[in-house]
């Protein structure tokens, strides 16, 4: 299992460098992506990894904070204003292109997001 101390994210969540803060509760962080790919481009994460470096590494220990993340991207999206639409990514694995070994939603809108994606 990948460390929690060894990622980005957790980085960010100790505050050790800089992000963009666009929703906070006690148990969910979300921030702006630094490369977005849309006008609108955020990643929801929990503040307490709990083992899960992906998706796949999910299982009924975790169901709680899968349904606060969920709940947290529908109160960033009413937030944001995002009414038109928004698009919800979790990039799994390596063919999933996952980057970072720290379960993350991303939230995407603000164009007309085509499908399927590349
Ligand atoms: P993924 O490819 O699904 O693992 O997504 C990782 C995302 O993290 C990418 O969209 C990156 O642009 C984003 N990212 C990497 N480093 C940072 C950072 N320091 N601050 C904000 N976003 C980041």
């Amino acid at each position: 299992m990948v460390d929690q101390e060894d990622t980005i994210f957790h980085k960010i969540i100790k505050k050790e460098i800089p992000s963009k803060m666009i929703y906070e509760d006690e148990d969910v962080y979300a921030f702006k992506d630094i490369n977005p790919c849309a006008p609108f481009h955020c990643l929801v994460i929990p503040k307490n990894m709990q083992g899960l470096s992906s998706l796949s590494k999910a299982n009924e220990s975790h169901l709680d904070i899968l349904g606060k993340l969920m709940l947290a991207v529908s109160k960033i999206a009413a937030q944001e204003k995002l009414e038109k639409g928004f698009r919800t990514v979790i990039n799994t694995g390596e063919e999933g292109g996952q980057t970072v070994d720290y379960i993350h939603i991303h939230i995407i809108a603000g164009r007309n997001l085509s499908w399927p994606p590349g």
